[in-house]
């Protein structure tokens, strides 16, 4: 199964930080040749080979935007140096990690600190320690050597930065919990150039910022350090119904997978692709196919015969490459899948939705266009943190709403999101950073946006990192 298929994504116009192509009038001329004489690591300036693709995003929609420089990182003093150049020439900075932001804001018109280089993983006595630029395929990969992982998402090709700043959810998260909630320690590069290792008592502040605050906030991340789990063989599966059961499937659904098992986690899929409506239920099991048949008896019981069911057993390394949409790829390959243009719009779902809400919900997907709606499941482990433990306020919520439309056209994204909005409340998830959000304070991190206004005055009084929906 390919990513697209399981994961429908495509391209959000951006509202790009903005920002100045040289140094601020009143400032010395950018130094950009003696930055480069500082750098282990290549910088990459307009005009050079290379430029082209030094300032591509995942999401084709941003390839217009013109860098003044790319810097690929190689060490945590590679990233001090060009905070402290951008600081000196007030020269804008975007930090850059896997380059999957949905609203296009890890690169920008100043310097983008790339730390793809940056991504050695390594393992010890039941911690990782982990390059900020890491994939996540390479991460799953190399830490299923040592018979170990972390939990996080299903993105072959998302960078662990960008993941774990905003919490980090995935199909083992109702196990384990968030990709944040398994840190426990990081390095960063602060605004004032220092290289700082946080954890619960050193920067204490700054690592609880760190764990669901967002990315581009608070300064480079060059490492992390998580506590791993061990891994086991797992059941993975697909189950499709006719598209006249998708609103009995998701009134099944939502009542049932948050209320599952920790270790069987799900996500429902309602789709119109070229080839018509489909809905979908997928998921992971952390145990066998006998007892993952049973869990799902009551969901075949109320919804009928399935159009294509496959439950399979599989090593847990194959299953993230099942889940990462590489189930017969290499992990080289799996890092080649091509980029998409995709929109995206979000809920998180603290209630479940009423029958009212549901019928919408599928007459929306039902509409013209190729669009799709995912929901994730959470609970479990995510659950059981304190909302106030971490920066990520959402642990009260059952599941994710996730809507999703080819292109970089909003239209249909905004109206089934507004369609929504009176069941699913006011609540998103910073990883799946929306543009549109006007009042985004409330909407990422509710009660924890005046703590971590507070981190960004004692780290970043100047506001040398800024996103236009910025801490
Ligand atoms: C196809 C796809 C699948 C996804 N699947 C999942 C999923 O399963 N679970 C989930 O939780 N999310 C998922 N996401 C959302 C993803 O978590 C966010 O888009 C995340 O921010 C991407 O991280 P990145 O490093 O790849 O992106 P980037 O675009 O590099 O960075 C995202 C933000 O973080 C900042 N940043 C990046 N690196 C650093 C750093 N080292 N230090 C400080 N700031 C940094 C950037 O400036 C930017 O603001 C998915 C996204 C896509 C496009």
């Amino acid at each position: 199964m390919r990513r697209r298929d399981f994961l429908r994504v495509a391209g959000m116009l951006p509202l790009i930080g903005g920002g100045l192509l040289g140094a601020a009038a009143g400032s010395p001329p950018a130094d950009w040749a003696g930055l480069r004489r500082q750098l282990k690591g290549p910088l990459v300036l307009p005009g050079d080979s290379g430029y082209d693709r030094a300032r591509r995003l995942f999401n084709p929609v941003y390839d217009r935007v013109r860098p003044g420089g790319v810097a690929y990182a190689a060490t945590a003093a590679d990233v001090a140096a060009c905070v402290n150049f951008v600081r000196t020439a007030r020269i804008p900075v975007t930090a850059r990690s896997g380059g999957h932001s949905y609203a296009g804001w890890s690169t920008g018109t100043g310097l983008v600190i790339d730390v793809s280089r940056m991504n050695s993983i390594s393992y010890s006595a039941g911690r990782a320690t982990v390059g900020a630029g890491a994939k996540l395929v390479d991460v799953y990969d190399r830490l299923a050597a040592h018979g170990v992982s972390i939990p996080a998402g299903s993105c072959p090709t998302v960078g662990v930065g960008g993941l774990t700043l905003g919490g980090g959810i995935g199909v083992v998260s109702r196990k384990y919990g968030l990709t944040c909630d398994t840190l426990e320690s990081l390095q960063i590069v602060t605004a004032d150039g220092r290289v700082l290792t946080c954890d619960a008592t050193h920067h204490a502040g700054l690592f609880w910022a760190c764990r669901g605050g967002g990315g581009g906030n608070f300064g480079v991340v060059t490492s992390f350090t998580f506590r791993t789990h061990p891994i086991r063989d797992v059941s993975v599966f697909f189950l499709r119904w006719p598209w006249a059961k998708a609103a009995a499937a998701v009134k099944a659904w939502q009542s049932w997978a948050p209320n599952a098992p920790d270790e069987l986690w799900s996500t429902l899929h309602l789709g119109r692709d070229r080839n018509g409506l489909y809905v979908q239920i997928g998921g992971l099991y952390l145990g066998g196919k006998g007892a993952l048949d049973r869990l799902l008896a009551p969901l075949s019981a109320k919804l009928g015969a399935n159009t294509s069911r496959y439950v399979a057993g599989s090593s847990y390394q194959h299953a993230m490459m099942v889940m990462a949409g590489c189930a017969s790829l290499s992990v080289e390959r799996c890092k080649q899948t091509g980029r998409e243009a995709f929109a995206a719009k979000s809920h998180m779902a603290y209630r479940p939705m009423p029958d009212k809400a549901v019928n919408a919900l599928v007459a929306g997907v039902a509409q013209g266009g190729t669009h799709s709606v995912l929901l994730d499941a959470l609970g479990g482990a995510v659950g059981r943190v304190k909302p106030d433990a971490t920066a990520f306020p959402h642990r009260a919520a059952l599941f994710s709403v996730q809507y999703y439309a080819d292109g970089s056209d909003r239209t249909w994204l905004r109206a089934i999101h507004a369609t929504m909005r009176p069941h699913l409340g006011d609540h998103a998830y910073v990883n799946y950073i929306d543009p549109d959000l006007t009042d985004w304070q409330a909407q990422y991190y509710g009660p924890n946006a005046g703590r971590l206004a507070q981190v960004k005055s004692t780290y970043d009084p100047d506001r040398l990192f800024r996103l236009p929906q910025g801490v």
